[in-house]
């Protein structure tokens, strides 16, 4: 059974607005913070509560019982110091997650420093995103997990068509985990070591970036 989640999203910009959108639709319980007032009143229809508050007053996020909440969004990018002591009063009010958006590199660490348990980097994710379908048409889509260790769904091509993941090798060779294989819209979760590959075949890699760049060099097409 899917267990229902609390979910605070604090900032409803573009980003925040986006997730607290998603989650909506999802099915989710959110409750939608922002100090402007236009911005509530547009997410009061969607989001299960919309209220206005300054996200930097601990008394206000304690009243509004944030500690209960399993996973708060703090979506606030501009104003740093808004976005560090609004994550800083959720840690401290003992919130189990918390993410929060950084505008640059210092605000990651900060927020990391202070407790925050996912950092997301939008604008920065997107643009690796980007260039990475521009300059191989063999990725689809990539997941950032830490500085050093992302998901790659890539198209497997002529190098690895009709070899097993055995014949591939590819976690001895390239330190790259197959972790899954979509073929003709199946999804296999726990490929066998017997399994084909064939040309085609969406492929879901886990590794460090470098292995994943030699492995995109040597195995994909382009
Ligand atoms: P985005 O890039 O996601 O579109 P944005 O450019 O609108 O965001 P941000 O500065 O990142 O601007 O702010 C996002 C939202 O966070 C705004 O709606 C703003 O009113 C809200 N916000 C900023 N500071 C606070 C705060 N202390 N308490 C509550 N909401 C805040």
């Amino acid at each position: 059974m899917n267990v229902k989640k609390q979910y605070a999203v604090i900032g409803l910009g573009r980003f925040g607005g986006s997730i607290c959108w998603t989650l909506s639709e999802q099915g989710q319980e959110v409750l939608a913070i922002d100090m402007d007032e236009d911005r509530v009143n547009e997410y009061t229809p969607i989001a299960t509560h919309a209220v206005i508050a300054d996200s930097t007053d601990e008394t206000v996020l304690k009243s509004l019982g944030l500690r209960n909440f399993d996973h708060v969004i703090v979506a606030i990018g501009d104003n740093i110091q808004a976005s560090t002591l609004t994550t800083l009063i959720l840690k401290e009010l003992g919130v189990e997650k918390v993410t929060a958006k950084a505008q640059n590199d210092y605000h990651e660490k900060v927020l990391r420093k202070i407790g925050a348990d996912q950092v997301s980097h939008p604008e920065r994710d997107m643009g690796t995103r980007i260039a990475n379908n521009i300059t191989s048409s063999s990725v689809l889509d990539y997941l950032e997990l830490s500085d050093q260790h992302s998901i790659m769904e890539v198209i497997a091509g002529q190098k690895m068509d009709g070899q097993t993941l055995i014949d591939l090798d590819v976690r001895a060779k390239f330190g790259v985990n197959i972790v899954a294989i979509k073929e003709e819209g199946n999804i296999n979760v726990s490929p066998r070591a017997d399994q084909t590959v064939n040309d085609g075949d969406i492929l879901i890699i886990i590794g460090a970036d470098n292995d994943i760049d030699r492995f995109k060099n040597h195995m994909l097409d382009n």
